[in-house]
């Protein structure tokens, strides 16, 4: 069994139901069982085979899903993009993927086109059209790719059928996710098919997803959070999505009673939109059965403020791209607990070890590690830090965790984003919840930077929606609730933190803008 095969076997059992409502369009089960086998055949055609690989970016669209179950049908390795990212990193990532096509945006066309030079393997690229006024004026035959150029319908057309797909062993590679590590260059995490089709049906049963769920897909699909909860585990459990191709939260408000939505999957920057423009939507989230956040931690009082304006279960959960994603969740059959992770779920076995890989008593804080069909295969074409990463089939997160007695989790805080203050921890986690707890911040994020005294001292950055709010009242309000040593040194409003494309509060830009200055 893997994901296509998943597919096939909805489009059987329920060809006629909806797959996926995006925009304006509707397709069925059958629907994209059929544009997939056809790009699976097309990419065979055009002499792309089994062990190949491709990159893919797209936004969040149905060329993005046929052709990432195209491709795996064919037994070919995706390469998941952000089309936000730089022309660096684009040609950084399809050069060390070693993909034979890219299949693009066609507003990434100019930009390929220039950096075609430096990609020797690239022999296809393949646009994907979304009328997009920009490109509509530009002549595509002025760019030298030209010649190497298919449009998305083409490659469907130009498909045979019938198709028979390879046989794919469930080790081989399905996707390779770029992940920017600590230092240097992005690492590509190889994941078989096993590993995505483990964790997608491990999750979609630890929350119960069903044929009747309707799942708001608007986390982005380059990102393995997206990929899992809200492509891949819909697919297996037949539940239909709802595509967003950008979030705003009206679009969310509105689709979500539109569709009478069942779970909503997002980073908490997305919760701390929707809360933020609740008024007059309170309603649209009525037929919502479960909220699940992931990506970073929810601060606990956003979390708890959220399930009370909207009357909903928010669970959190947490993952990495090297487990395919998710190691823990907050279960549905016992409390959910603001603040933790949740438990790890089945077939994956998550543990708290210290600095030797021995597990800590319960309450100590240590580093997560973690074990299932879900961890990766490894670091594509680097052993080296394959081996770092994994011990013994244990994946090493970096991720500084403790365990309750009821085997609950609790992220503390990033290995790496640990700040020792005169030789006392501060987990800038612990900081950042006490300035969300505060009614008027809306975001908020610290870091540690060097001091003369202290080695390290706490900065905190803020976004508040009060602007007689000042720095003295917001201090004295996290002296009484923080340790002397755990005050931040110097607290600094902003209109806005810089976050990445899933929503992430980018901490290490931050300080890099700090440290410039
Ligand atoms: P990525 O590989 O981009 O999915 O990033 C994985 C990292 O996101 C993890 O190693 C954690 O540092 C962070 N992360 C994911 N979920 C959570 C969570 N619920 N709480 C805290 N950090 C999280």
């Amino acid at each position: 069994m893997n994901l296509s095969t998943a597919l096939e076997q909805a489009a059987a059992k329920q060809g006629g139901k909806a797959a996926y409502h995006f925009l304006d369009q509707t397709a069925t089960y059958e629907e994209l069982n059929m544009a997939v086998q056809r790009f699976a055949s097309g990419l065979k055609t055009l002499g792309i085979e089994q062990g190949d690989h491709v990159a893919l970016i797209a936004g969040n669209s149905p060329h993005f899903i046929v052709a990432l179950y195209g491709a795996l049908r064919a037994g070919v390795t995706v390469i998941p993009i952000n089309p936000l990212y730089s022309p660096e990193e684009i040609s950084y990532i399809v050069q060390n993927g070693d993909a034979k096509a890219v299949i693009l945006l066609d507003i990434l066309v100019p930009l390929v086109n220039k950096l075609d030079a430096s990609l020797p393997l690239v022999e296809h690229y393949i646009v994907c059209e979304t009328n997009d006024e920009r490109v509509k004026r530009g002549e595509p035959k002025q760019f030298s790719i030209y010649e190497k150029m298919k449009t998305f319908s083409e490659v469907i057309n130009i498909g045979l059928l019938p198709f028979y797909p390879p046989v794919v062993d469930e080790n081989e590679t399905a996707v390779i996710l770029y992940t920017s590590g600590t230092t240097g260059k992005p690492k590509g995490a190889m994941l078989s098919h096993k590993n995505l089709y483990s964790n997608a049906r491990d999750i979609a049963s630890y929350l119960q997803f069903s044929g009747k769920d309707r799942i708001i897909t608007v986390l982005p699909m380059f990102h393995v959070f997206c990929l899992t909860v809200c492509l891949n585990a819909p697919l297996i459990s037949g539940a239909t999505m709802i595509i967003f191709p950008k979030f705003s939260p009206k679009e969310v408000f509105a689709q979500a009673k539109h569709y009478e939505a069942t779970v909503f999957a997002g980073v908490p920057t997305m919760y701390n939109f929707l809360y933020q423009a609740s008024e007059g939507h309170l309603e649209d989230f009525s037929s919502i059965r479960l909220c699940i956040s992931g990506g970073s931690s929810m601060p606990v009082a956003l979390l708890e403020n959220f399930e009370k304006k909207f009357n909903v279960r928010v669970s959190e959960g947490y993952g990495l791209s090297e487990a395919s994603p998710v190691t823990a969740f907050n279960p549905l059959d016992r409390p959910r607990k603001a603040g933790s992770i949740g438990c790890s779920i089945s077939n994956v076995e998550n543990k708290v070890v210290n600095e030797l890989g021995e597990e800590v008593p319960t309450g100590e804080v240590g580093e997560l590690i973690v074990w299932g069909p879900n961890v990766m295969k490894g670091y594509y074409k680097q052993p080296e830090e394959t081996d770092a990463a994994i011990k013994d089939g244990w994946l090493y997160t970096g991720d500084l965790a403790r365990q309750d007695e009821e085997g609950y989790f609790y992220i503390v805080d990033r290995k790496k984003d640990l700040i020792i203050v005169g030789g006392y921890n501060v987990y800038p986690r612990e900081v950042e919840e006490v300035l969300y707890s505060h009614q008027d911040i809306v975001e908020g994020a610290v870091l540690g930077v060097p001091d003369p005294n202290y080695g390290e001292a706490v900065l905190a950055f803020v976004v508040s929606k009060n602007e007689q709010l000042t720095k003295g009242e917001l201090m004295e309000y996290c002296r009484s609730r923080l340790a002397d040593y755990k005050l931040p040194k110097e607290i600094e409003f902003l209109t806005e933190l810089p976050k990445n494309t899933t929503g992430k509060i980018l901490r290490r830009a931050l300080k890099k803008q700090v440290l410039k200055n």
